[in-house]
């Protein structure tokens, strides 16, 4: 929902306390030194010099970012939760959690300089321009700051009373789906594979996650937001060789994110064991296999060249293995080309993801496959409905019939918070068991914000997950075990 700044001022907002919302303002850092900042004040007013810091807290509000950005000197939309805040010490009286940027990007070109913000001196002097309560508001708030920096995970407003997870002893935490850092390419033509990264490594480690299965995705080129931004369709044939250059490009984004990120990239259960524990790692993985172009080799040429190991078989296209969710089956379920790069992943190791392929498809691929299954990002299905990406509790039985894993997925429009994501597993593993669920968070991969926007979460969702009646060795199963056991069964 878009807000306006009358709507701010007013104190109208206040009964969108808790929703997400849209709004524009100007950004104002509160840290002039910081090259990217995650936390700062969204202005109604553009700020004078720069430097200069609203009083009012009916013109400006708080913004906690989910990931840090750059300074911006042009208009900044933000997307992200609203709170009001009661009796807050520093007088302001709203705040946005867990903001994103909303699409298009903002052009890097900047009206004032970073380096004229500083010489300014006005952003040096803050609390000079911010008399009286202002004053110990940016003091209090430089220490909050530092507490921040010093690796704290993000606290959550219950956590003095919310039961705190202790991984048990040898728990590797893992994401079974994620494009953090903004892995994948740009749809806009132009930004392509030049579109800027942003912190990875940081987030995980603020919350403690060891490792990611890092998805490229292959179909961006020929697929667009749809239905009123609901979701992704299909609109035009990919040229021959198209998708797999995209691949290319893709795999080759991948490595230079783990690169600059000094994230460590594991092909085994060895090197997972050996460095999950010591620092942040990746699995390489692909969402779709849309590069293939239906040529089964490729995924030999995937696994040496790009080190995958983990491949989702169909995403929002129709492709030459199967049949998606979200469109009318073509195919009756996997195809036997389907077929043959499942039994080429099971001979090679890999992971073998059905997540986005209809009911069909993963029968087949289960009946297939010699290792168990990923279905790696949804959730339970409370009613069947058409093209829905939820599943029901059969289409659930068929992967943990397998042996395998289903990560269950942060999605706004399936869950309210994360205690409602909680609830969303339990009644996953009421259905599966608790050693064939796992965590899918699909970072950065939705179109509305989702209830999990960032790995600082992690331990506000395991105490979610405590407080859903799991225990703390059953949490450590959920958010890492279970996908460990499969990757060691599939990759070895
Ligand atoms: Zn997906
Ligand atoms: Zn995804």
């Amino acid at each position: 929902m878009q807000i306006d700044w009358p709507t701010i001022r007013s104190g109208d907002a206040d009964r969108l306390h808790g929703m997400t919302i849209d709004i524009s303002g100007w950004m104002i850092p509160l840290d002039p030194q910081a090259d990217t900042v995650d936390y700062f004040l969204l202005s109604a007013d553009e700020p004078c010099c720069g430097g200069c810091v609203p009083r009012n807290p009916l013109t400006s509000i708080e913004v906690h970012a989910a990931a840090p950005l750059e300074p911006q000197a042009e208009v900044l939309a933000l997307r992200g939760r609203l709170v009001r805040l009661i009796d807050d010490p520093a007088g302001w009286r709203y705040r946005l959690v867990d903001a994103v940027p909303i699409d298009p990007p903002r052009a890097p070109q900047r009206r004032f300089s970073r380096r004229a913000f500083l010489a300014s001196g006005a952003a040096l002097g803050l609390t000079a321009c911010a008399p009286g309560r202002f004053a110990g508001y940016t003091e209090a708030h430089a220490e909050t700051t530092q507490t921040t920096q010093a690796a704290q995970p993000a606290q959550s407003a219950q956590s003095e009373t919310a039961p705190v997870w202790q991984a048990p002893p040898g728990t590797l935490t893992i994401d079974m789906h994620s494009h953090g850092g903004r892995v994948i390419v740009s749809r806009n033509p132009v930004i392509g594979a030049n579109r800027p990264f942003i912190p990875l490594a940081a987030p995980m480690r603020a919350g403690g996650m060891n490792v990611i299965c890092l998805a490229i995705v292959t179909d961006t080129t020929v697929t667009r937001v749809a239905d009123n931004r609901k979701r992704f369709e299909a609109w035009r044939e990919p040229q021959s060789g198209e998708l797999y250059a995209l691949g290319q490009t893709e795999f080759q984004r991948a490595h230079q994110l783990v690169e600059r990120e000094q994230i460590r990239v594991v092909t085994n259960t060895a090197s997972l064991m050996e460095f999950g524990p010591q620092g942040q790692c990746a699995i390489i993985a692909a969402e779709g296999s849309d590069f293939l172009e239906g040529q089964v080799d490729r995924v030999d040429e995937a696994y040496t060249k790009h080190q995958l190991r983990h491949l989702q078989l169909t995403h929002y296209r129709v492709n030459e293995l199967g049949d998606i969710q979200t469109e009318p089956p073509v195919h009756g379920g996997l195809t036997d080309v389907g077929v043959q790069v499942v039994q080429r992943c099971n001979a090679l190791g890999i992971v073998v993801d059905v997540a986005h392929g209809t009911y069909d498809l993963v029968k087949r691929a289960a009946d297939t496959s010699t290792k168990p299954l990923v279905l790696s990002h949804s959730a339970l299905a409370t009613h069947p409905s058409a093209r829905s990406r939820l599943i029901t509790p059969d289409h659930a039985r068929v992967i943990a019939g397998t042996g395998g894993v289903i990560g269950v997925w942060p999605s706004s429009g399936t869950f309210r918070d994360l205690h409602a994501m909680a609830e969303g597993v339990k009644r996953m593993a009421d259905v599966v068991g608790v050693d064939h669920v796992g965590l899918g968070t699909d970072m950065l991969g939705f179109i509305s914000p989702p209830v999990f926007t960032s790995y600082k979460q992690l331990p506000d969702l395991a105490s979610a997950l405590l407080l859903a009646g799991f225990s703390q060795a059953e949490v450590g199963a959920i958010l890492g075990g279970n996908y460990l056991r499969v990757f060691q069964a599939s990759v070895g």
